[in-house]
């Protein structure tokens, strides 16, 4: 019987994995198996856009199986419940058992409530496909319900988490609301649209000049910003801040943090606050025959006291060596050691504004440049997985 792989997950560190490990294992020198929980490849860079309304699905999930057409992978639909690495099985939530001889993680992460009362249950969150679609209905419905009823709570909508998802979802509702609201027959003026971020000031990975530029140009398009005050309670249909204010809000989005994979944290492979440790070359600290890939492992750069950030262009690159080194595990040779290449950071600001840095010497880039950058960088990755395909066809 041919080598077995199973890759758990495919979002950017699962697919590459898949791909790359194509690339140098023939299909009778090791069979692939892919689970994931949909049938898509989710492009959740993006999704910030299809919860505004301004992209279509089609761009943003990618059906596994055009995807890799002709790669010999099999793909399974269907979601983990237990990972059992000293008995090299995976249970998954239908029953089905699948074994392996390398198992690659690539599990991503869970949103953070960091134990907020109230903020699971009230709150949306922006993951996965159908989290962008659920935010667009609920913010249409309330709306809808606004125009009916002239509750202002109703047309209040509050961002909690300044971080890159938070502002690149305010930024897409600050473009497209004005449009629906017109659409509606409500004026925008009513609107009020909170981004809410317990630190001294949202997007902390950039430079003050960018972060300046990013809250002024969303000031102008009717975005307010509270800074400096945690949310500290939610319900459904208020929010409340550490300085006692409290905001009335229907439509409550959490974008405040993430953590690690549960099933990856409660499986018995070594980790660390709930993400996998990894060696060098991204296999399980204490299974050799597990690797990771993306936001479900924590690595350091070598020598480095910080591990990197869970971000996808990481993932991707995690995927590469991953595929590349589970061909190693079977064929022999050296594994390659992970040495990402950081090609920058960029964060959209709607549809026609961004900032961001770019670059080894960090080039800050702001307005059309950076987002035609940001663009490119869409299309780029679209293009490196041939998945510029499945958009056409
Ligand atoms: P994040 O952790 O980067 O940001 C969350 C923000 O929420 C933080 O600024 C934090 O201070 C704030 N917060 C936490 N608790 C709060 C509270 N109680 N009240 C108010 N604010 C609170 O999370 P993210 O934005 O989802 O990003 C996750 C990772 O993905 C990061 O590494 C990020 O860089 C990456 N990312 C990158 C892009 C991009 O490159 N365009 C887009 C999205 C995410």
């Amino acid at each position: 019987m041919s080598k077995q792989i199973l890759i758990l997950g495919a979002g950017y560190g699962g697919i590459l994995t898949a791909l790359t490990a194509r690339q140098h294992l023939s299909a009778s020198e090791a069979g692939i198996t892919l689970v994931n929980r949909f049938p898509t490849h989710q492009i959740i860079t993006e999704l910030h856009r299809l919860a505004g309304g301004t992209v279509a699905e089609g761009a943003v999930a990618l059906p596994l199986n055009k995807l890799l057409r002709d790669k010999n992978v099999n793909v399974v639909v269907d979601t983990v419940k237990e990972i059992k690495p000293d008995e090299k099985v995976v249970v998954m939530e239908s029953g089905q058992v699948q074994r392996y001889h390398a198992l690659v993680v690539a599990l991503g992460s869970e949103t953070n409530y960091f134990g907020i009362p109230g903020l699971e249950e009230n709150s949306l969150v922006l993951k996965s496909v159908a989290d962008a679609n659920r935010i667009r209905a609920h913010v249409e419905a309330k709306l809808d319900a606004y125009k009916a009823s002239g509750n202002k709570a109703d047309a209040t909508i509050v961002v909690g988490g300044g971080g890159l998802t938070g502002v690149e979802l305010v930024g897409e509702f600050a473009d497209k609301l004005p449009e629906v609201c017109r659409s509606k027959g409500i004026d925008f003026a009513d609107v009020s649209l909170y981004c809410v971020e317990a630190g001294p000031a949202v997007l902390p990975i950039f430079p003050k000049n960018l972060i300046e530029r990013a809250v002024e140009s969303l000031e102008k398009r009717g975005v307010t910003f509270i800074t400096g005050v945690a949310i500290t309670e939610a319900t459904k249909n208020t929010v409340s801040l550490k300085d006692g204010n409290t905001i009335e809000a229907s439509t409550i989005i959490w974008t405040g943090g993430v953590k690690g994979n549960p099933v990856v944290g409660s499986s018995g492979l070594a980790e660390d606050r709930g993400r996998a440790t990894v060696t060098p070359t991204l296999q399980s600290t204490s299974h050799p025959d597990v690797f990771l890939a993306g936001d479900c492992a924590v690595v350091f750069p070598e020598g480095g006291e910080r591990p990197y950030p869970p971000t996808a262009q990481l993932a991707w690159q995690m995927g590469e060596t991953v595929g590349y080194n589970v061909s190693v595990l079977f064929k022999g040779g050296v594994m390659d050691k992970f040495n990402p290449v950081f090609s920058g950071t960029l964060g959209s600001l709607g549809r026609k504004d961004a900032v961001g840095t770019i670059g080894g010497n960090n080039t800050q880039l702001k307005g059309l440049p950076a987002t035609l950058m940001k663009e490119a960088s869409n299309i780029r990755y679209l293009s490196h997985i041939n998945g510029l395909f499945t958009l056409v066809h």
